[in-house]
């Protein structure tokens, strides 16, 4: 999730759906519809497949009501996102108060705002009690991922995210704390072979660092998912590293970066054919659709791949259009098992000899 302005209005495409026998194959990988009200029609009428994401204890629940009403239609996510993790305790605490003022090391620099932030802050939840609901969560769900979990550098802490999430204070979350929340939730991912939607903002060395750590820490389990990094603002250098590196790492775009980053163009022509997915990341379940097929057609128009208007069941591998190329992208993201960049190189050698 990122509140940027999205561009969406501007592309000449908009309101141009194809047929819904079209966008039955279309996957909106990461999107948060329960940020906004639902109604049973709207999903009812929703023509794409949808990654549910939750970010915050409040919203963990609200996914899983909306992925049991509409199992064909929602994968369900599971996690807790960098902008509400000063909100977790590493380890058990004093008071509410001596937990927000370990976080929170400037506390003392601004004391009119700290009473302000703590005044609004929930009592913190341990990180125990997280990982306990992510997993129950992940073990009710099958098919549900880990997301969205992620670190930012980026971002300032509201004081009152619920009724004004646009004021913020002048304190940040240290970023070992967001990364040993982060790590802990991997873990756990690693452990009961779930799929990842991860965000990352100005982290580009730490998205490094911490891929190649699970690698090594989780070996064979770790190949056996898949890591989404979505919206992500990374150097087309960095992701040619990540993805050479790593097979089970995939990139999910929107709209949102078009207005953020002169690479997103950059990025799509960089990425491997077989590692782009497409993603609204919206809040209302509305513009799922429209924003999900605007990113659509960009990633065609980049690689020049054509677009379908209408579903043949089988076609020709020369004919085969955006939609069926990020729907067979999708396949492989959920189906994981990677096979890791060492053991293709050993088996490599050995076929040499
Ligand atoms: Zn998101």
């Amino acid at each position: 999730m990122c509140y940027e302005h999205d561009i969406s209005d501007t592309i000449s495409h908009r309101d141009t759906l194809p047929p819904p026998s079209v966008l039955r194959h279309v996957v909106d990988v990461h999107c948060h519809p329960t940020d906004s009200e639902i109604t049973v029609k709207t999903m009812d009428n929703l023509p794409i497949i949808i990654g549910a994401m939750s970010t915050l204890q409040a919203d963990q629940g609200l996914v899983r009501d909306l992925a049991t009403a509409f199992p064909n239609k929602v994968v369900p996510s599971f996690g807790y996102h960098p902008w509400f993790t000063h909100w977790i305790a590493l380890a058990p605490y004093e008071s509410k108060e001596a937990h927000y003022r370990r976080i929170f090391k400037d506390a003392d620099e601004h004391p009119e705002a700290f009473q302000k932030l703590l005044e609004h802050a929930p009592e913190p939840v341990t990180l125990q009690t997280v990982l306990e609901d992510v997993r129950q969560n992940l073990m009710d769900f099958p098919s549900a991922m880990l997301g969205e979990v992620g670190f930012d550098r980026a971002f300032r802490v509201s004081y009152d995210y619920f009724s004004s999430p646009g004021e913020l204070s002048p304190f940040t979350t240290p970023f070992e704390h967001q990364l040993a929340i982060l790590e802990a939730q991997l873990d756990l991912a690693a452990e009961l072979g779930r799929n990842i939607s991860m965000h990352s903002v100005k982290s580009q060395m730490a998205t490094v660092e911490l891929l190649d750590r699970m690698a090594d820490r989780h070996g064979e389990r770790w190949m056996k998912i898949s890591i989404d990094i979505h919206s992500c603002g990374l150097s087309p250098q960095t992701w040619l590293s990540i993805e050479k590196r790593h097979p089970n790492v995939f990139l999910s775009l929107s709209t949102v970066i078009n207005s953020r980053s002169p690479n997103h163009r950059a990025l799509i022509a960089a990425c491997s054919s077989r590692r782009i997915l497409v993603e609204s990341d919206s809040h209302k379940i509305d513009d799922s659709t429209q924003h999900t097929w605007d990113m659509v057609l960009i990633v065609a128009e980049v690689k020049g791949w054509l677009v379908e208007s209408s579903w043949d069941e089988v076609v020709d591998e020369s004919q085969q259009g955006v939609v069926r190329r990020l729907e067979s992208n999708w396949r492989e993201f959920v189906q994981g098992n990677h096979v890791g960049p060492n053991k293709l190189s050993k088996r490599t050698t050995r076929e040499r000899q």
